[in-house]
């Protein structure tokens, strides 16, 4: 039985009710890929300390298991208030920059000096997810005069969205390069940068990490108009994509989300570069132990359109239920997986020789009932195509050398990493992963595997395809 395998990879950020180990534990084997550290929120100690328990963990449990550090990157943040503001429609809030004093009785100053630049009267500010609404009345001495347009509360250190408007901070901020540094320094698998909103932005990131000698993959997370606009270049400047439904809903009119979700999953998928649903999947679960209907859609939808990774946020770092999300994307995923799917992969565009020879070998699984495939890969190139053709039910067996390779292949839709020494040569690392398949039932005596290889063989790169009986 294949059946066992999912494709879809599950995503949980870190936080306060999931980081002990006995937590740890028990997520990867409710079916975690990833972990995810915010670093608008963790501090370098605990980072410190997590990447290497998780490691250590996932070792004992014998699961490769990726790790992803999330930057804050060049987010508009509120300073600290002593009490929170119970702000009423028709309120005058005043935003300071540069140390400027306010007479108002409510105002609040900005850790980012050129916000009074770049807005302009008349423009409406977001703040806290999107909440409060302000109307600009006026900007001078360094103060944004604003209206309360919608009621609410406004605590410390509030998020302000800025629809539309590009604001002017670096795509790392000093934070952000500090905490890459620490991230290469630990070797994690994969950086998400924030508010990316150009291809630039990603060699930059790359630049970075490459002055620290890391390896880690670069995440865009799409989460602006900016971003939107330059998607098809950034996509293909980056090693993969999160649709950052967050910010990304309160940054562009609510219903075009659907659309931009849509948009960026297809040119992923066609582009061959992993994409992320990410934020409110089980929004519900964070104090609810069931999810609601609609929640249960939205999960099954990005399922469908064969997203490789659906992420939980508040879910597992906040929540009351972070276990139970897990296992209920993991039953979902496991279901919709069987039920059919939409047919992005089919616009993929192939351009060289190995995209085609593994090409041939997808379809060669596809034509036979109950196939593997098995793809032998230094890098992991050979083993991203395999995935990013989304094979219609063979899993994808990556076999490579390196554990770095194997985690940040973990990310790959339908793909199943595998550490297997190159000391042992090929017929014996075969005959090893066909007695895990059995032994697992993940396939049965008499079923085909493909296998694809891209192995080196004295100075070349042979390329090849092969049919067996397990
Ligand atoms: P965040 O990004 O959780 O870091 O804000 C995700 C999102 O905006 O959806
Ligand atoms: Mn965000």
């Amino acid at each position: 039985m294949i059946s066992s395998l999912r494709k879809t990879r599950i995503i949980a950020t870190l936080g306060p009710v999931s980081e002990t180990p006995e937590r740890l534990r028990e997520m990867m084997q409710a079916g975690v890929n990833i972990f995810r550290l915010n670093m608008s929120h963790a501090n370098h100690d605990s980072v410190r300390n997590l990447v290497p328990t998780i490691r250590g963990i996932a070792e004992e449990l014998g699961l490769i298991i990726g790790i992803l550090m999330d930057t804050q990157g060049p987010a508009v943040r509120t300073g600290d208030l002593p009490v929170k503001f119970e702000l009423k429609v028709g309120d005058i809030l005043e935003f300071t920059v540069r140390g400027a004093q306010s007479e108002e009785v409510y105002s609040v100053n900005v850790n980012y000096d050129g916000l009074i630049d770049d807005i302009s009267v008349g423009d409406v500010m977001l703040v806290d997810n999107g909440v409060l609404h302000l109307k600009v009345l006026n900007k001078e001495n360094n103060r944004i005069r604003c209206e309360v347009l919608t009621p609410g509360p406004l605590g410390s250190r509030r998020h302000i969205n800025l629809p539309g408007v590009r604001v002017n901070l670096p795509p790392l901020t000093e934070k952000d390069i500090a905490d890459v540094a620490l991230g290469c320094e630990l070797g994690v698998d994969f950086i998400a940068l924030s508010f990316c909103r150009e291809a630039s932005d990603i060699h930059e990131m790359k630049r970075v990490i490459a002055t620290h000698h890391g390896t880690a993959r670069v995440i865009a997370k799409i989460e602006d108009q900016c971003a939107v606009k330059c998607i098809e270049e950034i996509i293909e400047a980056t090693d993969a994509v999160m649709i950052a439904r967050g910010d990304l809903g309160i940054e562009c009119p609510m219903e075009e989300l659907p659309i931009i979700q849509r948009r960026i999953m297809k040119k992923a998928i066609q582009l061959g570069r992993p994409v992320i649903v990410a934020t409110h999947l089980l929004e519900s679960m964070i104090e609810n132990p069931v999810p609601t209907r609609a929640e249960i859609t939205d999960v099954a939808n990005a399922v469908f359109e064969q997203a490789d990774a659906i992420m939980l946020s508040g879910e597992t770092t906040v929540g009351k239920y972070p276990l139970e999300c897990i296992r209920v994307m993991d039953r979902v995923a496991r279901r919709i997986e069987r039920s059919g799917y939409a047919p992005y992969a089919k616009q993929t565009e192939l351009e060289n020789d190995q995209e085609k020879t593994t090409r041939a070998g997808v379809s060669l699984a596809n034509s036979l009932p109950h196939s593997g495939l098995i793809v032998f890969t230094s890098h992991g190139v050979m083993a991203d195509y395999a995935s990013q053709l989304r094979p219609q039910t063979a899993p994808v067996f990556a076999i490579t050398a390196q554990a770095e390779v194997a985690r940040r292949l973990i990310l790959n839709w339908g793909t199943h990493p595998i550490v297997a020494s190159k000391r042992k040569g090929m017929e014996q690392i075969l005959s090893e992963v066909e007695e895990i398949l059995l032994k697992n039932s993940l396939m049965e005596k008499g079923n085909s595997l493909v296998i694809l290889s891209d192995l080196e063989e004295g100075e070349k790169n042979v390329d090849s395809i092969e049919l067996r009986k397990i």
